[in-house]
């Protein structure tokens, strides 16, 4: 699980390590916050803390070697990290007149590139998984069709972050990987903000059903965490 450190990463390594499963929770900072630290303190034995910034190429190799020492096979990547805006969390202010190459390649290397980056690298650990499935966290705004003014950079790259995974999933598939793309909902975290309406734990224990649910015939679909076809 990819900024398992807060939000609904962290609801995700929660739920998972609850049910008993083997997790391991990247986390780009250098100490892990107090939450994700004491989830490890509680199962010492099922979740380490795997350092890794998805949008850095050299801390995806060390992830996967530190994954690839410990255990031989991967049967889930959850590609769960992203941000709004280069101003973090916050309402992305992009606009007509402020946009900005530079700007714009972080939150694409961040969001679109990073899963994709992050997905190579575990190939040979989910190529040894049982029924392996690659998970990305969209959004409702990375539909183009209903796009009416999204923020330009986010909305464009889940919109990338959709057509890559469309063309991974048609590679994986040789492979016996599931590929698949989530929309979590509006979810009630620092990115989601407060006035948000779905709990990360709702919204987590809902995606978590559709992912046990994926079959290969699955892969390539768009799906709401309620198990919903999502407007490409
Ligand atoms: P938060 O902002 O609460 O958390 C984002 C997480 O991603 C943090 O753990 C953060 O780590 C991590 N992260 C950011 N950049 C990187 C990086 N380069 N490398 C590794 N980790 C990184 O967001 P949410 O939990 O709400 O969002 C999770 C996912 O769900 C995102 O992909 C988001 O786009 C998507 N989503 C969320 C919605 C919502 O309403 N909340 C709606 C639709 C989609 P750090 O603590 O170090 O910053």
């Amino acid at each position: 699980i990819t900024g398992a450190g807060r939000g609904i990463g962290l609801a995700f390594a929660r739920h998972y390590v609850k049910r008993g499963e083997r997790v391991f929770a990247g986390c780009r900072r250098r100490e892990a916050p107090a939450a994700l630290e004491a989830l490890r303190r509680a199962h010492r034995d099922r979740l380490t803390i795997v350092p890794l910034d998805v949008a850095d190429a050299a801390s995806i190799h060390a992830a996967e070697a530190l994954v690839h020492k410990e255990v031989d096979a991967l049967d889930l990547l959850v590609n769960n990290a992203g941000i709004y805006s280069v101003a973090g969390s916050e309402e992305a202010g992009e606009k007509p007149g402020d946009l900005d190459f530079d700007d714009a390649i972080r939150v694409f290397r961040t969001n679109a590139m990073g899963p994709v980056m992050v997905a190579q690298a575990c190939l040979g650990l989910l190529r040894r998984g049982e029924a392996p499935k690659i998970v990305s966290l969209s959004s409702e705004y990375g539909s183009v069709s209903a796009n009416d003014g999204f923020p330009y950079y986010y909305a464009a790259s889940k919109a990338a972050l959709n057509t890559l995974m469309r063309s991974l999933a048609a590679d994986a598939r040789r492979w016996g990987i599931t590929v698949a793309l989530l929309d979590p909902g509006w979810v009630r975290t620092a990115m989601g903000g407060p006035g948000a309406h779905v709990t990360p734990r709702m919204s987590v224990d809902g995606m978590i059903r559709v992912i046990d649910r994926l079959t290969r015939k699955d892969s390539g679909r768009f799906l709401t965490f309620e198990g919903r076809e999502q407007a490409w």
